[in-house]
């Protein structure tokens, strides 16, 4: 492993089917070749559940995860069967704050339902895929593109998610190469 290679940590928070965060992995290594690794998995996040609307408070659990140290970690992305909100939204998919050092990823709304360890589909492990490498991004200070042919591009639905690319348009990918250093793509 190259010194300058980000190294990215996928935490389970709760009870997520073990193939999620690897397949995760594998993906952030694959599309956006960081170094990606499965870390042991973290408590469920109790102390963000908001009793009005039966929905954990995805600002509540970013902060409790940034400032959790996961030793060498660059970024962190935390992984979720709850479903999340954040004040302005009905729900969320994903969350991130631009340039953080966390992200999370919801399962909760991406295709059947996704309760205790049922085994997870190809369609929600490609669309949980998708968020992550999104959410990713924004903690590499990426903003939403308006190009719907563009990982980047802001996706409110299902629908939306299933039409955005893994990829990159010619913008983003130029950003993303500059903000995680020249050296780590080669
Ligand atoms: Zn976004
Ligand atoms: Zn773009």
């Amino acid at each position: 492993m190259k010194d300058n290679m980000h190294r990215i940590g996928v935490v389970c928070l709760g009870d997520v089917d073990s193939t999620v965060p690897k397949v995760l992995a594998a993906h952030i290594s694959g599309y956006l070749n960081l170094d990606a690794s499965v870390l042991p998995p973290l408590y469920h996040p109790a102390y963000a559940l908001n009793r009005q609307r039966l929905q954990y408070d995805a600002g509540v659990i970013l902060k409790e995860m940034e400032s959790t140290p996961f030793d060498g970690m660059d970024k962190v992305i935390g992984v979720l069967g709850v479903d999340l909100f954040v004040p302005i939204f009905t729900h969320v998919f994903g969350e991130a704050r631009q340039g953080g050092k966390a992200a999370l990823v919801s399962l909760s709304r991406l295709g059947e339902k996704t309760v205790g360890s049922m085994p997870m589909s190809s369609a929600v492990l490609e669309r949980a895929a998708k968020i992550t490498l999104h959410e990713l991004c924004h903690l590499y200070n990426l903003s939403h593109c308006m190009d719907p042919n563009c990982l980047m591009h802001f996706s409110g639905d299902l629908n939306q998610l299933d039409q955005t690319p893994f990829s990159f348009c010619r913008y983003c990918a130029v950003f993303f190469r500059d903000a995680v250093g020249a050296g780590s793509a080669s």
